[in-house]
């Protein structure tokens, strides 16, 4: 039994804005099976707080970057947790990483870089009588876990996780001293990322593995093309990097059982669900494929390319309905292009249950994101019978067998694959999405397929252990 301790910034069900907290919330279950013991590191926003009842006290700090902090034990949703109550980094409104109007807090990094040291203090001295013999940290706001277990003089080996690397946690060189940062680690070699401290950066030098949540994410991160100026350093350590596919939950995500959508059926049953999808959307009656987005809106997500590609596949009979919310154009483009258009619907906001109803009533689920570390709604997508249209980038290309003549012919295809992204070439592919959809033999392969692929967690949390038994020499 090897006792690890994830550190993370979000974890279902208690803190969400993107793919990490489900990976965060779903790995600890997943190991269990396979002798892992996985205790989660969380900060203590208020909604965290709110949700936790039984709690002990097992760690107490005085000054902690600005203010007294004290870690909480807690089980909640059968995750073991650490929460970090600090009122003066987390007891506040907004999101976990933005204020209510929308913008960083400009203490972000002090605020995680006060997460990534209660890692090190746990890993030094244990909670409660508890100690990890490995530190697994998520994205720039556990990254600084590993570079604190190392100046520190903890020796706990540390595995570094990156979910996207968009986000490098940076900080002025100024704020050397007040994130508790070796001046003399200010260097390339170190964490300097052009003259600024790097939380990402350190991590990515510092901890013991780096993982990355697809194979094909992790080739791509060495390429200046999707590196994001850290492509040296990762190429530097590519030894080191492995691609470890996310899974999703297979409870929360069951068609046969989700309370979410109760008039599922299976994939013969589809036209039930799609009509009720239609009337929720205000959609009309068609003969055409229903196509669905679940996205942040964002550039990442490619969908300004969608809204160019969209009249071709309108006007082959096809028919959006987009959930997501974000930037603030694509947002008032989409509702823009649904008001002018009866056979688009947009539903700008966050909702869960919407989501499940989506991928039940949907046959295409698009996802053509310039860069997708993993991605998930294809996944849910697949498990619900709705054909993922995706990028040919990141864990996308990992996860659908694109429809090519070899893969139709032989009966392995899942999905189609754009390539490369353009807005004429994802016209195009929605269009051959329309002909496949109209080849009632070919569909029907394709959904069959696509809901028999294993998306659960069980292949990935078993790489994940073999990574620890690695580090920790307990194989
Ligand atoms: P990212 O982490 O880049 O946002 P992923 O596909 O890895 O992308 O994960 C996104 C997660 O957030 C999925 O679980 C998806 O269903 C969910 N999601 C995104 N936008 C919405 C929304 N507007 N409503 C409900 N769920 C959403």
């Amino acid at each position: 039994m090897t006792r690890i301790l994830s550190v993370t910034s979000e974890c279902v069900p208690l803190v969400k804005t993107g793919g990490l907290a489900d990976v965060a919330g779903a790995l600890p279950a997943a190991l269990k099976p396979l002798g892992h013991e996985m205790r989660t590191l969380l900060p203590g926003y208020p909604t965290v707080m709110k949700a936790l009842k039984k709690t002990r006290t097992v760690l107490t700090e005085d000054d902690l970057f600005g203010g007294p902090a004290r870690v909480l034990e807690a089980r909640v949703a059968g995750l073991s947790l650490y929460v970090l109550d600090a009122a003066h980094l987390f007891k506040r409104e907004g999101s976990p990483y933005l204020d209510v109007d929308g913008n960083d807090f400009p203490d972000n990094p002090e605020r995680f870089a006060a997460l990534s040291w209660m890692a090190m203090r746990i890993a030094q001295d244990g909670a409660g009588g508890w100690t990890p013999q490995l530190v697994h940290a998520h994205d720039w706001q556990g990254a600084l876990a590993p570079y604190y277990l190392k100046t520190n003089g903890v020796d706990v080996p540390s595995v570094l996780t990156i979910h996207n690397i968009a986000f490098h946690g940076l900080a002025p060189a100024n704020r050397l001293a007040s994130l508790r940062l070796d001046p003399s680690d200010f260097t390339e070699d170190g964490f300097e990322f052009w003259g600024q401290i790097g939380a990402l950066k350190a991590g990515l030098q510092f901890a013991t593995a780096l993982t990355t949540v697809s194979p094909t994410y992790a080739r791509e991160l060495t390429t200046p093309e999707f590196g994001m100026g850290l492509d040296g350093v990762l190429r530097a350590r590519s030894g080191d990097l492995t691609g470890i596919l996310n899974g999703i939950d297979l409870e929360v995500w069951d068609p046969k059982t989700d309370p979410n959508i109760a008039t599922y059926k299976t994939a013969r049953g589809k036209g039930r669900a799609k009509a009720r999808l239609r009337k929720e959307f205000g959609l009309p009656d068609a003969d055409g494929p229903l196509a669905v987005v679940v996205s942040r809106l964002s550039h990442q997500k490619g969908l300004d390319l969608l809204l160019e590609a969209l009249p071709a596949f309108i006007d082959r009979g096809g028919q959006l309905a987009l959930l997501g919310s974000g930037d603030k154009e694509l947002e008032a483009a989409f509702v823009k292009t649904a008001a002018a258009q009866a056979n688009v619907a947009v539903r700008i906001g966050y909702d869960e249950a919407l989501s499940h109803r989506m991928m039940a009533g949907a046959d295409a689920i698009l996802v053509p994101s310039r860069f997708e570390p993993c991605g998930l709604t294809q996944l849910y997508g697949l498990r619900y019978g709705a054909i993922p249209v995706v990028a040919a980038t990141g864990g996308l290309v990992d996860t659908v067998i694109h429809a090519s003549p070899m893969a139709m012919r032989s009966g392995v295809a899942t999905g189609l694959q754009v390539s490369p992204l353009t807005a004429h070439a994802l016209a195009a592919t929605m269009v051959q999405l329309v002909d496949l959809f109209q080849d009632v033999d070919a569909w029907a392969m394709l959904q069959s397929n696509a809901m028999r692929q294993s998306v659960g967690w069980e292949a990935s949390a078993a790489e994940y252990a073999g990574l620890y038994d690695r580090l920790t020499d307990s194989a």
